[in-house]
């Protein structure tokens, strides 16, 4: 079963780098006489293998629109390919490729038939913002209304506690990058009554989003994520907890170290509460999470910031 299961996956990621090139505009590709035997190999290799263990790619249609299958524990596994960012060497990296390659990410995201085909999200899209090579990524879930009406993440009431905790922290929003999961706001039934209510992302809204999302922390290759919330925590890390729960764990996506916190309209929703204890505690507990960031970035950190909760 383990072989079966690096032989799936060898074949999920040669495919990955069959899309990359025929992105680039590879037509054809040269197979020595071994390479030819071993791939005439394969489909025997993986016959008669246990039904539901091998989580093979069979086409990208197939893989894009495919539902989230439950993995042992519960977990998700996403069996998306992702969308191919082509590999460059470090030197042409620079942030003019990075915004070309955002700029692309952009146009296959408003095009996703896969989103737009789920019939439960509005249809304009609401990208990221920020610096293109910045070292920390902002995630939230999906935009809101205000959001939508602007076509920009975190602008609302919730963007503007964001931008309190960025300016805390000693940054701007131009150095640091903001996304969403789900880059259009989901609809509550029909949406034709919605106003300006707003709801959570679900799971497949996620999942057929993702690719997108990971393709732009492939591009800005950030050296800390921050998830905001647990919603998207739980896109991100493709497994649910609870936020407790997810504070206390050390995570990572793709090897990038992922802190998860508290969403800023949580916040928002304490300190309305007048539960004054609460939202203290709620904010002390992102203020720690952020002290986390800068420390694993190395940033300076004055007596005053390291204090800011004591
Ligand atoms: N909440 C989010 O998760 N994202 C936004 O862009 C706005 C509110």
């Amino acid at each position: 079963m383990a072989g079966q299961n690096s032989i799936a996956s060898g074949l999920s990621t040669l495919l990955e780098i069959l899309e990359r090139e025929k992105y680039l505009g590879v037509e054809t590709i040269a197979l020595s006489g071994d390479g030819e035997r071993l791939l005439r190999a394969l489909p025997s290799s993986l016959k008669g293998g246990p039904r539901g263990n091998v989580t093979a790619v069979n086409s990208e249609s197939e893989s894009r629109t495919a539902s989230p299958t439950k993995g042992k524990e519960g977990n998700l596994e996403n069996r998306s390919p992702g969308f191919p960012v082509p590999l460059v060497s470090e030197s042409e990296r620079t942030e003019v490729w990075a915004r070309e390659q955002l700029r692309r990410i952009f146009k296959a995201v408003r095009d996703c038939p896969s989103c737009r085909g789920l019939g439960t999200l509005f249809d304009t899209v609401v990208y990221a913002s920020g610096n293109p090579q910045a070292d920390i990524m902002f995630v939230g879930e999906a935009p809101g209304a205000e959001e939508e009406k602007v076509k920009r993440p975190f602008v609302g009431p919730a963007g503007q506690k964001l931008d309190q905790i960025i300016k805390a922290m000693g940054l701007t929003r131009e150095e640091v990058y903001i996304s969403n999961i789900v880059k259009y706001r989901p609809k509550q039934g029909d949406g034709r009554f919605q106003g300006s209510g707003n709801r959570p992302p679900r799971e497949d809204e996620m999942e057929v989003s993702m690719p997108y999302l990971r393709a732009e922390i492939e591009v800005v290759r950030p050296k800390v994520i921050v998830a905001l919330g647990k919603t998207s925590a739980e896109g991100l890390l493709e497994r649910g907890d609870s936020l407790g729960k997810f504070r206390q764990g050390d995570h990572e996506f793709e090897g990038i170290p992922v802190i998860v916190t508290y969403h800023p309209s949580y916040l928002l929703r304490q300190e309305a509460s007048g539960e004054e204890s609460q939202a203290n505690g709620a904010k002390r507990a992102v203020w720690e999470d952020m002290l986390k960031v800068m420390d694993l970035l190395g940033m300076p950190v004055t007596p005053k910031q390291r204090g800011y909760f004591k």
